[in-house]
């Protein structure tokens, strides 16, 4: 049986203020029509996700990449991850700084004998890689360094921001599963406002942010990365798909996530039929996805 190409992203699940919608849903249509380009044209699912990230990441309407929130120390530190559904090797980078496409990183390592590198480590292997390092500042929008005085003034971390009340920013992620039924996830992040320095949430960690497995489905997940690691959630989704359908399955993460731990997110998924499934207990979660078969990309918030 010919598989159908599918490609879905997300920026993000939290409170999206109407005047920053458009840009979301901007910016999820462009990263799914690149991804589904680059299957369309025989690129690998891994290929697809890469593209698509890396359209997010460049986009300073995200938080993932250029235009990331800045820790307590006015840093910015990104995570990102990346699975193969077919060979289960996993390349992932938390807390690198100094990268505007962590993801870029993610890929190298994938193939590498490694998984992950962190902080220095993880900058130091990306230059070792050839991967062209940028200035600190060259990662900050005007708009982050205003929201971190803001953080800073208050004096503790937005808690309640976390949950309802961030202000239009997320991270990013993609699925995709090309001609041969592979299926690849990822996800990159520069975590949540104001964390700690060094803090890592789930976006780097497989089987919490993103996951895949040719047998069951690629997932890649957003929200408060406290909760979600405690149920491995992206994991957690991929199972659901061995009894039920992709959104059933999305769905019944996503409850799980909300009874066992009281976690607030959203995830998309692509099951091994090439069939999606999203969902989210946040009031908003920007996504799109494409189908072989359909003009457009189909993007909701
Ligand atoms: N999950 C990310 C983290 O906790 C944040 C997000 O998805 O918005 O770092």
């Amino acid at each position: 049986m010919s598989i159908r190409l599918a490609m879905i992203v997300h920026g993000s699940a939290w409170y999206i203020p109407p005047e920053d919608r458009e840009a979301h849903k901007a910016g999820c249509r462009a990263a799914t029509l690149v991804g589904f380009e680059t299957l369309r044209r025989g690129g690998s699912a891994l290929d697809a996700v890469e593209a698509a990230i890396v359209c997010m990441e460049d986009d300073p309407t995200f938080d993932a990449g250029v235009g990331a929130y800045l820790n307590q120390d006015g840093v910015v530190q990104l995570d990102a991850g990346l699975m193969d559904g077919r060979t289960y090797h996993v390349g992932a980078v938390a807390a690198i700084e100094r990268v505007k496409n962590p993801i870029r990183v993610a890929r190298i390592l994938l193939t590498s004998e490694h998984n992950m590198f962190v902080g220095t480590g993880a900058t130091d292997y990306a230059q070792a890689c050839g991967i062209l390092l940028c200035n600190p500042e060259e990662l900050v929008i005007d708009r982050q360094r205003g929201r971190w005085l803001e953080y800073q003034e208050r004096g503790e971390p937005p808690s309640e921001a976390v949950f309802v009340g961030n202000p239009g920013k997320g991270t990013v992620g993609a699925v995709a599963i090309d001609r041969a039924g592979d299926i690849a996830a990822g996800t990159s992040t520069g975590g949540t406002p104001f964390k700690p320095a060094g803090r890592v949430g789930d976006s780097p960690l497989p089987g919490c942010g993103y996951y895949a497995d040719n047998a069951l489905a690629g997932v890649s997940a957003t929200g408060h990365g406290e909760a979600i690691v405690r149920v491995q959630l992206a994991r957690s989704a991929a199972d659901f798909c061995a009894k039920l359908h992709a959104p059933a399955a999305a769905e019944a993460a996503l409850r799980m996530l909300g009874d066992r731990v009281a976690g607030k997110g959203g995830l998309i998924l692509i099951d091994h039929m090439g069939r999606v499934g999203c969902a989210y207990n946040t009031s908003q979660m920007a996504r799109a996805f494409m189908i072989e078969g359909m003009d457009e990309p189909e993007v909701g918030i």
